[in-house]
């Protein structure tokens, strides 16, 4: 099976046509979703038949959703014994587990489903007072379900539905076996989905052995013909979440459009945008679903005159909108199909004038950006962003070009008498950077919310498929993995035997070489802590992939990790304000 394009507007089914039941359908328009995405379009019918699915979708796809919906929609809520589920999400990483209870707890809240996000570092004891009241559904990571499968605090005999996310992710992370374990566990009839953004033979063989004629969705790739696409300057950002809107300001600043479109996935994360750009001195005003006939024109006819510079809007809404002359196309998130985002970036750089289109993606969402390179045979550059330093001299060339303007046009013979004055008393080209400064500073009023830190994500390697973890990280990542012991006396004084110093190259993958760091967090055995538990941290809390992460050792009071130097001060940050087995902890580059 395959699914529609975007382009198929008018053959788009909503939520309701896709079976879904309304207490469902108010849920997600209470969030903002317009439409099913391609991957919900096609998964929704056969999950909701209870049929058995393999999913091809990566993050940033909406496939939480598309697994999500079907599974709330099929269960009875509180139906199910003490230590006892009816649905069984396993993920890769904690932080995903937490994303996608939230995602199910937000999608059933109208239900009253219970679901309860399991993984390791979280106390244990917590977790068994939930389940034994039993819960409608549970997400996972592998090791820890299977510690409550050992321990008997969890119970799959009732299963109905288990879904697999981000299946070769789980592999990668050294997951197999305990994946294996788990599904055996699990009784005959019951319903299983599995995603995976890949299709690598490991995946297959488990879709082959554990799904039950299976439904296979990926989602149709026309190919653009060469030659045709948009001739476009096409650049992206990787930028974790909470620095989005700094980073497009920031962008936008350096790039300054003269009318752009920003698409964004929701119509309140529109409304939110349009505010913040509003607040940063843009013109800016929101177009979705959710504005009546009469708004909509408004807006549109404002962004035709140039009353407003930036279109935020989502896809629905500027769908056949007939808008020449953009400067930019902006996707505020990485659009959750390739084709979505060919259609968008085609409102650039029409009439043989080069556009512009600038990518916004998270660290998880590298894929994307791949698939839809694949599909354009055009490449994204992956940019940094563009630091404090760079907006100074941006905004200075501009002070320069207005100035020059002004010289240009001439007509300054009230202003010499002050000139003069000052030129008896100083130096003339300090009166000239004064004016300058003088003049600068009236630019920048109000947009001191720059300096704000936005953490540099290095780039991912554009190889087609992720090369697989360097083996300590593999093994490091195994739940129950056994650490090399560390050295007496360390950190804090020299790096043990054996051990190489910070800083030393090391293979983190067969293509890739990166300059490591060491990392010390404050946190170790004594405290229960796992090799998984700082892996899933890692990569769910800094979006760092696992295979980036290097050896890891973990000592009774604190753990040393090694990480891409690149990436350490960002891991650094993120760690800094998470949690690990409940508590905050001290982590900083060691400096053995
Ligand atoms: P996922 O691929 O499941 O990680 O989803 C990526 C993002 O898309 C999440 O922030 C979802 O909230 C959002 N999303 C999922 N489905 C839709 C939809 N139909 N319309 C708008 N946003 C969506």
């Amino acid at each position: 099976m395959t699914a529609n394009t975007p382009s198929d507007a008018a053959t788009t089914p909503t939520f309701e046509q896709l079976g879904l039941k309304p207490a469902l359908v108010e849920a997600l328009s209470a969030l903002g979703y317009e439409e099913p995405t391609p991957i919900q379009r096609a998964s929704l019918p056969p999950l909701l038949a209870g049929k058995d699915l393999l999913g091809l979708a990566a993050t940033g796809t909406g496939k939480t959703a598309a697994f999500a919906l079907p599974l709330l929609q099929r269960l009875t809520p509180g139906e199910h014994k003490a230590f006892s589920t009816s649905a069984l999400v396993l993920v890769p990483t904690r932080e995903l587990a937490m994303q996608v209870a939230e995602a199910i707890h937000r999608y059933g809240q109208k239900l009253g489903i219970t679901v309860l996000p399991l993984y390791g570092g979280q106390p244990i004891g917590q977790q068994l007072r939930v389940l034994k009241r039993g819960v409608d559904v549970v997400v996972a990571t592998p090791g820890r379900a299977l510690d409550h499968l050992k321990r008997q605090s969890l119970l799959l005999d009732d299963v109905q539905t288990v879904v697999l996310d981000e299946a070769d992710e789980m592999l990668d992370m050294g997951f197999a076996e305990d994946l294996e374990s788990i599904l055996e566990a699990t009784p005959e009839t019951h319903q299983t989905a599995l995603f995976s953004a890949t299709l690598p033979p490991r995946i297959a063989s488990i879709a082959e052995r554990h799904l039950h004629q299976p439904v296979n969705v990926r989602i149709a790739k026309e190919k653009v013909a060469p030659g045709t696409g948009p001739r476009v300057r096409q650049t992206a950002y990787i930028v974790p979440r909470p620095f989005k809107a700094a980073t497009l300001g920031r962008v936008l600043d350096v790039e300054a459009p003269t009318a752009a479109i920003i698409f964004c996935r929701t119509r309140t994360e529109v409304d939110e945008l349009t505010v913040s750009l509003n607040g940063r001195g843009w013109r800016a005003q929101a177009l979705h679903g959710g504005m009546d006939q009469s708004q909509r024109d408004r807006v549109l006819k404002q962004f035709k005159t140039h009353a407003i510079e930036l279109l935020v809007a989502t896809d629905v809404a500027a769908r056949g909108l007939d808008i020449e002359k953009l400067s930019h196309v902006v996707n505020y998130d990485v659009p959750n199909a390739p084709e979505a985002y060919v259609h968008r970036i085609g409102r650039t750089g029409r009439a043989g004038r080069e556009g512009v289109a600038i990518t916004l993606a998270e660290p998880r969402e590298h894929r994307l950006l791949r698939n839809i390179e694949k599909l354009t045979g055009q490449k994204i550059e992956v940019a940094t962003v563009p630091t404090v330093a760079d907006l100074r001299a941006r905004r200075l060339e501009l002070v320069r070009a207005s100035l020059r303007e002004v010289l240009v046009a001439g007509e300054l013979d009230s202003y010499r008498t002050v000139v003069e004055s000052l030129a008896s008393e100083f130096d003339l080209m300090e009166v000239a950077a004064a004016a300058v400064k003088l003049l600068h500073d009236a630019q920048v009023e109000g947009q001191d919310e720059e300096d704000e830190e936005i953490p540099l994500v290095a780039p991912h390697s554009s190889s087609e498929r992720a090369p697989r973890p360097g083996k300590d990280a593999r093994a490091a990542a195994r739940p129950g993995a056994r650490e090399r012991p560390a050295a007496k006396g360390w950190p804090g004084t020299k790096a043990p035997p054996g051990e190489e110093p910070r800083g030393v190259k090391r293979r983190a993958g067969p293509t890739e070489d990166f300059e490591m760091a060491r990392l010390y967090i404050g946190v170790g055995r004594q405290a229960g802590i796992r090799p998984s538990d700082l892996v899933g941290a890692i990569t769910g809390e800094a979006g760092v992939e696992g295979r980036r992460i290097g050896a890891i050792q973990i000592s009774d009071g604190f753990s040393l990790v090694e990480v891409p130097e690149a990436m350490a001060d960002q891991i650094v940050t993120a760690l800094k304000q998470a949690t690990l087995r409940g508590k905050k902890v001290p982590v900083r580059r060691d400096k053995g």
